[in-house]
């Protein structure tokens, strides 16, 4: 804004100008202000229009940033409130996704069931005794799957509260506990079964993890490498990572292998790459997920390398405790 043209102006009216600016623009006292030159005079009345009209404009200014400045928080509460609605619309689609899927998965085995138990009755009704005792197995072998699935569905439900944090559990514990079922199983199946732990680990091998979570990734990755092994051998190996800050756990299996296009999904629950290899053991297709929310939430990882018909290798990387 140009306010008035420059021009050389004399020092002691320069200082009786910079009084007159530094004064209240309302004051008698400026509006009386006189100078001997009437140049200055038409200035200085000249320089207290503009600063009353500066004023006014920045008080306008000032207003407008307030204004935009609470449109701004009520547009953040806006979208804040909105983004919560939206996570809690698409908690609410997973839950009822997983309550249709967990209800379809329990289905299957209770109408087997209840066809199992009418042809029981039946082969009951005709005195066929062989049939009869052929029935009551499967429904048995059903039965145990209803038993399994449920199991599973209370472990995930469990992941929903937060872990001790302070929870430590000892490997080396942990994992000859978890060989002591799929040792009778990988040799009635005539499997090998090694263990490898570094010779360099001596001493108790803690993780930071509780000794449930750290059940459920022995338990589950130690049972499929045995279901899904026919011939050959499984073998569950203990290192430290290169940073010595991690574990890493890994369990190997020479058995049918998982294509590369069904890789990414093994993790899903109910996602089963083999289903009817998958159902003939009895499996849930809940496995692997329980493994990955179990590993995820002490802040470890799995990966798996795999490829079909030669084998598949689960890592679990789980922190040092
Ligand atoms: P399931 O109860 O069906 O075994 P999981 O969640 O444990 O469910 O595994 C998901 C799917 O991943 C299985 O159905 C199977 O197809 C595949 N899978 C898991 N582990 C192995 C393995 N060691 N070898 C081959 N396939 C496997």
């Amino acid at each position: 804004m140009k306010l008035f043209k420059w021009r050389i102006v004399p020092r002691i009216e320069l200082e009786k100008l910079r009084d007159l600016s530094s004064q209240e623009t309302q004051s008698p006292a400026v509006r009386s202000a006189r100078f001997d030159n009437p140049e200055l005079n038409a200035i200085a009345k000249d320089i207290v229009q503009h600063r009353a009209a500066l004023q006014a404009e920045i008080y306008a200014l000032q207003q407008e940033l307030d204004a935009t400045c609470s449109d701004f928080a009520a547009a953040q509460a806006e979208s804040a409130e909105a983004e919560a609605e939206r996570k809690e619309a698409r908690i609410e689609h997973m839950q009822t996704d997983f309550i249709a899927a967990a209800s379809h998965e329990l289905k299957t085995p209770l109408a087997g069931i209840e066809a199992l138990g009418d042809a029981l009755q039946m082969a009951l009704d005709d005195g066929n005794l062989e049939a009869a005792i052929n029935f009551v197995a499967h429904i048995k072998a059903e039965t145990s799957r209803m038993r399994s699935l449920t199991e599973e569905l209370l472990d995930l439900s469990r992941f929903d509260e937060n872990p001790d944090s302070d929870s430590v559990s000892n490997l080396r514990n942990a994992i000859e506990a978890a060989l002591i079922m799929p040792r009778k199983t990988a040799e009635a199946k005539r499997l090998g079964l090694r263990v490898c732990i570094d010779n360099s680990l001596q001493g108790a091998l803690l993780a930071k993890i509780s000794p449930t979570d750290l059940s459920i990734i022995l338990d589950n990755l130690l049972d499929n490498a045995l279901h899904y092994t026919e011939a050959g051998s499984i073998e569950l190996s203990l290192a430290q990572g290169d940073s010595k800050k991690l574990w890493q756990l890994e369990v190997k299996d020479t058995g049918a292998g998982i294509a590369s296009h069904d890789q990414h999904y093994v993790f899903d629950r109910f996602y089963r790459a083999d289903r009817s290899r998958s159902r003939d053991y009895g499996g849930t297709g809940l496995g692997l997920s329980l493994v990955k929310k179990a590993v995820e939430r002490w802040g470890g990882t799995v990966t798996l390398k795999s490829e079909l018909g030669k084998g598949s290798s689960f890592i679990v990387e789980l922190p040092i405790a």
